[in-house]
Parts: structure tokens; C-alpha cells; sequence
């Protein structure tokens, strides 16, 4: 046997192959990634979809969490819903509700002079449009939701469709939470506004902010709206703010109700 060596020589090689890649996944198991601590959880809500559809493309390249609130009656409403629906975003309804002062209002706009039937026809009718919805927030509606009556009317029908309530608390008055906790409705309250100006850095700003109280509280809701600016700095920033340790959820994720 004058190959014996090359024999052994190639058994022992083959060995070393086959116990690597046994045991490489095991080694692999045993060694778990650990998970980082989570600094805070942020919910970012983007406001007004439904006028057209051009931000969407920019919008179905962020890979984090987001709330899109889509107005009903528009052109493009039951698309965008569709759509930001289809990229995995969470879709609600962007309920318009009567603002203080004289602001060009959208069709079908909560009024305080509205009946009972009216305002839940209008609400039902736009639910059937906006798909998908998980819930309901006020576009505008600084003058309703100061309105105990037309208020109660309209949570107590969201409760009806076991969604939950964002208040984007346009009115330091707004009466939303006492009532959502009266009745036992799933709430969130914004906590800040974003893009009040359309200026990057403005945005940029804004996020740390909302950052910062989500540290400090655990979690914070910011608003922005379906404009260019907005988008593409959340594109950029988020991937950045979740290394950091913050997590990115869906407003459904932490309406809960008041108790
Ligand atoms: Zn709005």
C-alpha cells in the first residue's frame, strides 16, 4: 500500500469538511445576534393622500413603518388607499371635520350644524371608499373636535367598526381623549407636526424632536403630510434613527384604550 498516506491524508481532509459544515450552524444557533435595546418606539403618520398619486413611488422605497391617513371623495382616494395599502402601510381615514375660521373645506366636511344620520352617512360612505382602514384621524376639524356632541357621534361609530381613533389634536380644546376613554375607544394623540414647513432641514429638526420624546416617553406620534420634501427626508433619515435603536410602528400598534 504505497498510496496509504494519501489515503489517510484525504480521509482526515474529508472529516475536517464534513464536521465544518455540521457544525457551522450549530455554532451559529448557539450564538444568537443580540437584539439591541430599543430607545423608544416612533409612529410616523403621513397626512392628506387621495389629491394625486405622484409620491408614491418614493414613498413604496421606505422599508420602515408607516400610517398613511387617506382624505375620501378626491380623485385618487380609493387608488392611494389601494396602493399604500399594497407597499405595506397602514391606512386610515382622514376624516374632514369643520375647522374655526373660513378654510376652503373638502365635499362631505363634519359640520357642527350637521344630524346624527348625516354625519354617519357620510362617515360609513367614506369608510366603504378608504379600504383597508385600521382607523380614523381629523383632517383639520379645530372647531368639531371641541364639540362634545359631534364628537361622541362620530367615536362612538368608529368604535362600532372596532377601528381606533388618532386625534391629530389641531386645538389645545380638542375633547377626543376624555371621550375615547369614556367610551372605551382604542386613541392616540399626536404628539408633533413635521413638516409645518416645507424645508428639509425644518423636517430634519422636527424628527430629532420627535425622537427625543420618544426617548424620553416611550413613544411619540409625529404628522407629516404627502409632499416631496417630507418623503424623501423620511427616506433618509429613518433607516439612520432605527440603527440607533428606535423602533418604527403602525399607530395600531399603540392606540390602546384609556383606562
Ligand atoms: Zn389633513
Amino acid at each position: 500500500m504505497k498510496n496509504k498516506p494519501l489515503i489517510i491524508l484525504a480521509l482526515v481532509f474529508l472529516l475536517v469538511v464534513f464536521l465544518a459544515v455540521i457544525l457551522t450552524p450549530l455554532y451559529k444557533k448557539a450564538t444568537p445576534k443580540i437584539k439591541p435595546v430599543v430607545k423608544g418606539r416612533i409612529a410616523i403618520v403621513l397626512d392628506d393622500w387621495g389629491y394625486h398619486l405622484d409620491n408614491l413611488d418614493i414613498a413604496g422605497g421606505i422599508k420602515q413603518r408607516l400610517t398613511c391617513a387617506v382624505l375620501p371623495g378626491l380623485k385618487n382616494s380609493r387608488k392611494a388607499s389601494q396602493r399604500l395599502h399594497k407597499s405595506g402601510f397602514e391606512v386610515i381615514l382622514h376624516l374632514p371635520m369643520q375647522p374655526k375660521g373660513n378654510i376652503r373645506l373638502e365635499k362631505d366636511t363634519i359640520a357642527l350644524n350637521m344630524s346624527r344620520q348625516e354625519v354617519l352617512r357620510i362617515l360609513n360612505k367614506d369608510l366603504t371608499e378608504i379600504l383597508f382602514a385600521k382607523g380614523v384621524s381629523n383632517h383639520m376639524g379645530s372647531r368639531l373636535t371641541e364639540d362634545i356632541n359631534q364628537s361622541s357621534v362620530i367615536m362612538l361609530e368608529v368604535k362600532k367598526h372596532s377601528l381606533y381613533f388618532l386625534d391629530s389634536f389641531v386645538t389645545a380644546k380638542s375633547v377626543c381623549a376624555p371621550l375615547a376613554k369614556k367610551i372605551g375607544l382604542r386613541f392616540a394623540r399626536r404628539d408633533i407636526f413635521l413638516d409645518n414647513r416645507d424645508d428639509p432641514e425644518y423636517i430634519k429638526a422636527q424628527l430629532k424632536s420627535l425622537k427625543n420624546l420618544a426617548r424620553t416617553h416611550g413613544v411619540a406620534i409625529g404628522i407629516g403630510h404627502d409632499r416631496k420634501n417630507t418623503i424623501i427626508v423620511l427616506k433618509e433619515m429613518l433607516p439612520q434613527l432605527e440603527k440607533e435603536g428606535y423602533k418604527f410602528v403602525f399607530v395600531s400598534e399603540i392606540a390602546k384604550v384609556e383606562r
